[in-house]
């Protein structure tokens, strides 16, 4: 298939492709899905090889958010049973991320729900953020706390931080129909700042809220110009007591289409698997690890993921190995502060894989290498709280059936931070 050479070409190269290529990835048939699979897969395979990095979530403040950002549990007059609670403590927060580097994890994401900190929220956040690496040497942590105001991304970058998740969730133009509170722009400026500070930036989407594969492109577009260096992939979780509970678009082979689309226009970015995981590809898990390099292990921020063990276990059973504490996640070019933070501004892509493989049994070469630094409020979005973000009305062509329900599949988070019982990890 052309499309396909031409885009594993452009792969390796971190060559932007057209948004025409991109859009004919989400059009492509059943027939054709194994083929975009090997094919991205190859993608996934140059910049990261077969390594799976694994994130746990610790959510320090769930729930009573001012925003309404229609996809989120946690939004103003939600009426999904969540778990609702105020700042974790520093060692509650600890021990829940504790949990999770125990069962692998490299980084953990600290998320408040809100549309930004306050200065106290920082000092308090910089707290635990000490708590934890006092007790997981080497762990990475990512805050996601929301629109920042000046001066906070270099306070957290201060107090430890490797990084900050601020989603982009949806297109521009679509942006104001999901959320009203804050804007496309105003999240785009949080990126911005946590970049600036040297914070590695975090930031994705969430599809399945209604969005036409144009928003899809554009909103993936928009990302790569941002250069995130993690791109986390929500697929909405529908919560009953949201505007967006009975939104259920997504098939398990189009997450796949989505996936590939994203790393074929973000190839050396970390691509994660966020929200919806479980419950939109389904059977079809062990495929997107050939498109992600990244997941989120056991629950997510408000709802239940399926048990971190059953998430090593898949890793295993799909050929994958999980990524360790003393191996750098990002391709060389990308990367030049722990975490992954490129703190002084971008450098030259070398187009070199992260292994240090030379493009021998690849169709491009390093001289080909271009583009990858060219890359024509409230709280993240962030995994979980609901893609964990319009349109309510999906984009189908007629051959596609209508919308089936899996809210049967969506269980709320009852264990972990915030409760008496153990974390799943
Ligand atoms: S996504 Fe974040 S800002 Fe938006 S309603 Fe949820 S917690 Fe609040």
């Amino acid at each position: 298939m052309d499309l396909l050479n031409t885009l594993v070409d452009k792969g390796l190269r971190c060559e932007l492709p057209t948004r025409e290529e991109a859009l004919a990835v989400l059009a492509t048939s059943d027939d054709e899905l194994l083929d975009v699979v090997a094919a991205a897969g190859r993608v996934r395979r140059h910049w990261f090889g077969r390594r799976v990095k694994l994130n746990y979530l610790v959510n320090l403040k769930s729930g009573l958010c001012p925003e309404d950002c229609s996809y989120c549990s946690q939004r103003l007059g939600s009426q999904a049973g969540i778990l609702k609670y105020t700042w974790l403590k520093p060692g509650e927060a600890a021990q829940a991320a504790a949990a999770g580097v125990a069962g692998g994890a490299k980084r953990v994401c600290l998320v408040a729900s809100g549309r930004g900190p306050t200065d106290h929220d920082v000092d308090r956040v910089s707290g635990t953020i000490a708590a934890i690496k006092e007790q997981n040497e080497g762990v990475e942590v990512c805050a996601c706390l929301g629109l920042l105001s000046a001066g906070q991304a270099e306070r957290l970058r201060t107090a430890g931080a490797d990084a900050y998740n601020h989603n982009l969730n949806t297109s521009a133009a679509t942006y104001g129909a999901i959320t009203t509170t804050h804007t496309y722009d105003d999240r785009v400026d949080t990126v911005r700042q946590a970049q600036s500070a040297g914070l590695s930036a975090c930031s994705g989407l969430i599809a399945g809220m209604g969005e036409s594969s144009e928003d899809l492109v554009d909103v993936v577009f928009g990302l790569r110009a941002l250069d995130p260096d993690s791109v986390p992939v929500n697929f909405l979780i529908p919560f009953e007591g949201t505007p967006l509970g009975a939104e259920w678009h997504l098939t398990p082979q189009h997450c796949l289409r989505i996936l590939a689309m994203v790393r074929f226009v973000c190839p050396d970015a970390e691509v994660r698997i966020a929200g919806g995981r479980e419950i939109h590809l389904r059977t079809l898990q062990p495929l997107a690890l050939h498109l992600a390099n990244s997941i989120f292990l056991g629950d997510y921020l408000t709802s239940e993921g399926q048990a971190g063990k059953a998430d090593l276990d898949m890793i295993a059973d799909a050929g994958f190995e999980v990524e360790g504490a003393g191996t750098t996640t990002l391709p060389g070019h990308r990367r030049t502060a722990p975490g992954g933070a490129p703190a002084d501004g971008r450098t030259a892509p070398s187009c070199t894989p992260a292994d240090g493989r030379a493009h021998a049994d690849d169709r491009a070469t390093a001289d080909d290498c271009r583009g990858a630094n060219g890359h024509t409020g409230g709280c993240g979005g962030a995994s979980g709280c609901g893609g964990e973000a319009g349109r309510t009305t999906a984009e189908r062509s007629p051959e596609q059936p209508g919308p089936v329900s899996h809210a049967d599949l969506v269980a709320l988070r009852r264990r972990g931070a915030g409760t008496d019982l153990a974390p799943n990890a």
